[in-house]
Parts: structure tokens; C-alpha cells; sequence
């Protein structure tokens, strides 16, 4: 039968779906809510200063992402430094932290101090380990915890580390403890961790570009990518997914399709389903959470004046977690001679820092990067806030079981595929979310691949002392 693919996004893995089937020549329209592409790892252009979502580096040990952000981008793929440090109690750490640098800015005796509390969680661990604070204080001590990493995740989570499972810090911090990152920083011999470390691609003009040029490439080959086009219903029947209801700006239209891939949230997704899935169901899906982020961008009248790519702030007197310098991303984020920063707030869609006005929130934004003294604040013309209601997948006690719930009735539907970040509820960077989409295709094409494994136990993530990253 000939096929007829439905894709649900355009973000990097709804395009990357699209780009594949359009390779391929499999016919497949893809529909974008929003009024442009990229998801999450869009770019925003304003008065051309350009700011991502967050930063979003482009890093992976996978060969195939690798080579298709290659294929797509060419020479604008740009390879870039990083310098992130973070700034705690007034002073700026090395992040990876490094020994000899930790040392000086935490002090000898404090240093003592962390030395003793690591020897006491070696010797009385705390068990079972079910938490991130248990995770983190086995593996670096209770005083290293309190430092680097309770503060930060805190505010990335807004959730006391207790409450976040100890799973999440074994997938983003794995196989790492003190004594090996100590060895690791004096001894830096495994070479692909480091460049992986100090070193990133970056599209010329944000990660943007990529998926913007994605979805060119792919309508040149034939395939289609609708903006404003969200999908509201998915109805089935008999085990299939029979056709989407779309609403567009004028009205709403019905798209049959052979096959379905579905990259919005897990959540929508099971919401959207007509017939409506058993009320288990639908309860399990409502109580899957997510972190949300807003950033307040300025635009300033003078070059770059920080270093960092990115600083990680720890300080527990401002709500900001993390300050973007875009301009060292790439120099082409900004106009010759300007700079920006994106300050990164993590909030819950509708709590108080997500309901200030823009005005206010401007306000706090000045304020807190004031505070910290880390600019001159006076050169600042011009800002703006952009809020984005779901980011971070919340791995809390319960969020296993209510995907268990959901991925055992979604098992009916032949035709349907789940990939991306939030499409599995995953904290799938924009790699793994890229396998997961070229995964989908594949099956559709008869593969057997098991989306859920991607991300599950590869070894991946930064192996490095601190906290977590927030990506
Ligand atoms: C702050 C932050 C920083 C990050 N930094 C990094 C980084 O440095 N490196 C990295 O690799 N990854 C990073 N990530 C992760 C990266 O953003 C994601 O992995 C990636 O964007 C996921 O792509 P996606 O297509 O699955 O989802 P999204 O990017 O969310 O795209 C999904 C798209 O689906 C659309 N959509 C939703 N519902 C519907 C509907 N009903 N109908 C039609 N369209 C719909 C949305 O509008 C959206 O465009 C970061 C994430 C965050 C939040």
C-alpha cells in the first residue's frame, strides 16, 4: 500500500521525520502548531539579535545525527569553544570543575571539609539510594552536595531534591564519583569526553538555522511542512489511527494517513484521541508534570563583555539559573559591536514568576544581573521575555508508572509512533530525540526499533564533576 505519513511537530524530530521521509520519497506532511519551526531549538530573531530557547549546543556520539546536522548545515555548522563557569557566593568556578581552581575559590579548610564528608558517605552510604540527594551525596559527599549541586537543581526543578528520583541523576551524572572525576581532571586521558567538554558545533545563526534549513531541504524534495497547523483530534478505529483533525487559522480540516508520527507531548497526544482512551488513562496523563522556562533576553549597546558561553548561577539570592552570552555562541547572534544575554528563570506554567507582566519581569531580569555585578548594566536598551510552558520532563516518584499506564494502551494503535523529547516524556537531548524520529521512520518501513531504549542506557552524558546540565 502506498504510504501516506501524518507528523506531528516541527521540531528537530518531527523535521528530521520529515527530511527522512522526504529522502526516502515516502510522501509526508508535517504540522507545526506554531508560526515557525524548531521547537524548543528554535532561534528568535529581533532586531538582529538572535537568542535560542536556552543555549542548545549540538554534541553526540551518535554517527547518524552527526552526519545528517553535517548534510543539512554544511559549512555554517560552525565548531565553537565553550567556557561555562559557575558563579556561586560571589566567585566563578570552573565548570567541568577542575581541582586546583575548586580549591582556591572554596578555600583549604572548606576543601578539608568536603574530603571528610566524601570519606564519611563512602563509608556510611545511604541506602537505599532512591533520591538525587541520596544519588549525589554517595557519590560526592554532603558538603560537595550542598555546594554544587542542591541549590542549582532546586531551582532548575523547583522541587526539593528528595522528591526527584535518583534515576534522573544516574542518567544525566552517570558512573561518576569524586575520586573519578578528581582523576579524570588530573589525568584528562579519555579524549572524546574531553572535546566533547570543551568543544561544540553551533549553527552560524543558532540552532534555528538548522532546523529552518531542515525544512527547506525537505520541501525541496518533495515534503511538506505546515505552519499554524495544530493538531487538535486523533481518531481511531479498529487499532489505527484513521485520520487528524487540524485546526489552521481559517478552519479546521480532516488528514487521513497510513501511518502517524507523533512528536507533541505524550500528554496532548492522549488527550487528542477520539475515542477517548479509558479514564486510567487520561489520569495518568494529566499528572505527568512539566518544568517550564522563561527567559529574559537584552539587548545591549556594547561588546561581549563576559567570556562564558554559558554561567551557571548558584547564588541562592537570585531566581536566574543560567546566563546565555550569546555573542560567543556564535558572533553572527548579534550586530557588530552588540551583545546580548538570555537569562533563564525555570518556573511552573501559571505560578508567580510566569504570570508577571513582561514589564515586571524586565524589571527583575535588570535587577538580579545588577546584583551580581557581572556587567555594566547601563549599556542595556532594549529586552524582551519569551516563555515556553514545557520544557523539562518532571521525573518525580510517580511518572513511571502513569508512562507505564500510557505506553501499554498506546501499544494497540498499529500505526502510530511516539518520538522526540516530550512525544516519550524523555529528557532526550536534541539527539536522541533526532534517532527516536529516524527510528520511527524506520519501523514504519518494517525495523523492530524500541524508541523507549534510546537514551536509556548508552553511555553519554558529560562525565563531569557539578551539576547536572539543565538542556
Ligand atoms: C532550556 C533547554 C536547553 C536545551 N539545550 C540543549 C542542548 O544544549 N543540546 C541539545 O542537544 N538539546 C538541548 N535541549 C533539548 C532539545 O531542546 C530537545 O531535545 C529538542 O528540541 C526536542 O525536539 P522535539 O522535536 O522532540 O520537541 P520540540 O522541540 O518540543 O518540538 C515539538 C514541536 O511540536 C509542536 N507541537 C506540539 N503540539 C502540537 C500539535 N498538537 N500540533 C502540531 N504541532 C504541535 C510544537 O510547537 C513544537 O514545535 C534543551 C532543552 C531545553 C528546554
Amino acid at each position: 500500500m502506498l504510504k501516506k505519513i501524518i507528523i506531528i511537530g516541527g521540531g528537530p524530530s518531527g523535521l528530521t521525520a520529515t527530511y527522512d521521509c522526504a529522502k526516502r520519497k515516502i510522501p509526508a506532511i508535517c504540522f507545526e502548531s506554531d508560526n515557525m519551526v524548531g521547537g524548543i531549538s528554535r532561534t528568535v530573531e529581533r532586531n538582529n539579535f538572535r537568542f535560542d530557547i536556552g543555549g542548545h549546543r549540538f554534541f553526540t556520539k551518535i554517527r547518524q545525527v552527526n552526519d545528517l546536522w553535517d548534510e543539512v548545515l554544511g559549512e555554517d555548522f560552525l565548531l565553537r569553544h565553550r567556557l561555562s563557569r559557575i558563579f556561586y557566593n560571589g566567585k566563578f568556578f570552573n565548570y567541568p570543575l577542575q581541582p586546583a581552581n575548586a580549591l582556591s575559590g572554596l578555600g583549604l579548610f572548606n576543601s578539608f571539609l568536603i574530603g571528610c564528608s566524601y570519606i564519611k558517605s563512602r563509608l556510611f552510604p545511604a541506602l537505599p539510594e532512591e533520591n538525587f540527594e541520596q544519588w549525589v551525596t554517595n557519590r560526592f559527599g554532603s558538603r560537595l552536595y550542598q555546594t554544587f549541586f542542591k541549590t542549582y537543581t532546586e531551582k532548575v526543578w523547583g522541587i526539593d531534591c528528595r522528591e526527584i528520583r535518583a534515576e534522573w541523576a544516574a542518567q544525566r551524572i552517570r558512573g561518576l564519583s569524586l575520586w573519578s572525576a578528581v582523576v579524570n581532571a588530573l589525568f584528562k586521558k579519555n579524549t572524546t569526553i574531553k572535546t566533547l567538554i570543551d568543544e561544540f558545533h553551533y549553527p552560524r545563526l543558532g540552532p534555528g538555522q538548522m532546523y529552518e534549513t531542515m525544512a527547506a531541504k525537505a520541501k525541496e524534495m518533495g515534503g511538506e511542512v505546515r505552519l499554524n497547523h495544530c493538531v487538535k483530534e486523533l481518531h481511531h478505529k479498529d487499532g489505527r489511527i484513521k485520520f487528524a483533525l487540524v485546526s489552521t487559522q481559517e478552519d479546521d480540516i480532516c488528514q487521513e494517513g497510513t501511518d502517524f508520527i507523533s512528536t507533541m507531548p505524550i500528554s496532548s497526544l492522549i488527550t487528542s484521541l477520539c475515542p477517548c482512551p479509558p479514564q486510567k488513562v487520561l489520569e495518568a496523563a494529566r499528572s505527568l508534570r512539566y518544568r517550564a522556562l522563561l527567559t529574559i533576553n537584552l539587548l545591549i549597546d556594547a561588546p561581549q563583555q563576559l567570556p562564558d558561553t554559558w554561567i551557571y548561577v548558584h547564588d541562592p539570592g537570585v531566581k536566574m539559573g543560567r546566563i546565555q552570552c550569546f555573542a560567543n555562541w556564535s558572533p553572527h547572534m548579534v550586530p557588530d559591536k552588540k551583545s546580548s544575554l538570555g537569562l533563564e528563570y525555570f518556573c511552573w506554567e501559571n505560578d508567580g514568576l510566569w504570570s508577571m507582566s513582561d514589564r515586571q519581569l524586565l524589571q527583575l531580569g535588570k535587577k538580579e544581573i545588577s546584583s551580581l555585578g557581572l556587567i555594566d548594566t547601563d549599556k542595556i536598551f532594549d529586552g524582551f521575555v519569551i516563555r515556553m510552558p514545557k520544557c523539562y520532563p518532571v521525573y518525580d516518584e510517580y511518572y513511571a508508572n502513569h508512562i507505564m499506564t500510557i505506553k501499554s494502551y498506546l501499544q494497540q494503535f498499529e500505526n502510530l509512533q511516539l518520538c522526540g523529547r516530550y512525544g516519550l516524556f524523555k529528557y532526550n537531548n536534541m539527539d536522541h530525540s533526532i534517532l527516536t524520529a529516524l527510528y520511527a521512520v524506520e519501523n514504519i518501513l518494517g525495523a523492530g526499533h524500541n524508541v523507549w531504549d534510546v537514551n536509556a542506557d548508552d553511555e553519554y552524558h558529560e562525565e563531569e564533576l557539578s551539576s547536572p546540565e539543565s538542556g
